[in-house]
Parts: structure tokens; sequence; C-alpha cells
């Protein structure tokens, strides 16, 4: 005979409240017991938050796409930045190259979540991909990830210290990273949320 079905046999037979009371208490532990189980076996599955991959290849993707849209020959537009919401939703944006100093993607894009109503304090991930053509002339196109300039990295810790960033580390891997750790002893604008201590969870103080 299985616990469970002990348990029923008890179940059925109880006859007073308090042996109810003591069948419902040992139910309770038993599924408190293979939820914890559960939870060990699921964080082993899968990891943590903002290392999910869904969201990663969603954002990549939606850059990837934006990007596509644009012709090749262009070279003013050639990087694509795509923001997640706190909400799900998922902005994009392409850079606009001037040689008077062009915005990068990752700025605008966080000016095309403002104009829809989320702020960069709601931002919680953004990645970039550039497209490179190459110099031959049988060289096709590719798409791929982007990092961060240093300009972005001290923008985007300003607007809000808790984003995390998709971009490949030394070994080219696709990672995600907080902006902090992008900037470690960073510079604070005392002006910005982060000085202000609006938006980002994060306490940050000066140098
Ligand atoms: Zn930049």
């Amino acid at each position: 005979m299985s616990h469970a079905e002990h348990l029923l046999g008890v179940w059925a037979s109880a006859s007073n409240i308090n042996c109810l009371k003591a069948v419902l208490s040992s139910v309770f532990r038993q599924l408190q017991h293979q939820c914890t189980e559960f939870r060990v076996m699921f964080k082993t599955l899968v990891p943590k938050s903002p290392e999910t991959l869904a969201p990663r290849n969603d954002l990549i993707g939606r850059a990837t796409e934006a990007l596509s849209r644009i012709p090749v020959h262009d070279e003013n537009h050639t990087v694509a930045a795509a923001a997640l919401s706190q909400t799900g939703e998922i902005f994009v944006g392409v850079n606009v190259f001037h040689f008077s100093g062009g915005p990068c993607a990752e700025l605008v894009v966080l000016g095309v979540a403002a104009a829809g109503g989320v702020l960069a304090s709601d931002i919680t991930t953004i990645a970039a991909v550039v497209r490179r053509v190459g110099k031959g002339p049988g060289d096709k196109p590719s798409i791929s990830v982007i990092n961060p300039c240093g300009r972005c990295r001290q923008v985007l810790l300003d607007y809000n210290p808790d984003i995390e960033v998709i971009l490949l580390d030394d070994g080219g891997n696709v990672v995600t990273m907080s902006v902090k750790s992008l900037l470690p002893n960073a510079y604070v604008w005392p002006d910005g949320n982060a000085g202000q201590g609006i938006g980002g969870k994060t306490e940050l103080g000066f140098v």
C-alpha cells in the first residue's frame, strides 16, 4: 500500500475533526516536501532569470529582424538594439550615424521606449547587433551581437543601474551581465536616475 493510499484509508475512516486535521497536516507536509524537491530539480534544469535564454534570443532576434530590413549598402544604420520592459514589451531602435556624433542604437531604443511610455527605469534587459559587410567581392554581410560602447554603458548606468546587458564575453560567447559589472568603480552622474535614487533599485555611491 502506498503512502497516499494509506492516507486515503485513514481519511475514509476518520471519525472526528482532530483525525481529519492530522490527515490534512500529513498531506500538506508531503506536498511541501515534493514541492521543495521540484524546486531543487527545476533550478538545476533552468538557468537563473537573467540567464534565461528566451528573452535573450527574443531580443537578439528582434534586433536582427530590424537590421535585416535596412538595405545592406546603407552605412548610416548598421546597429540595432532591442530593449525588454518589465511587462514584457520589446522596443527596437537603430543607430543614426553622423560625423558629429550620432546616437548609438542602445540610446535610440531608450528614446523609442520612452515614446511608448516606458522609461529606462522599467527596462530590464538590452541587446544590440551589428551588421558587418565583408571586404572581399564574394563576402556576404553578417549580423552578430555587439557590445555597448563606453558612452552607452555610462548612460545605461545613469538611467538604470539594474539593467542587464546581453553581450559577448572575451571568448566570444553570448552572456548577460549587469551594467554595473561593465563599469566597475564607475562615475555616477548626480542628476541621473541612479544618482537621484530614481528608478533603479540599486544604491550607487558617488566616487
Ligand atoms: Zn554606444
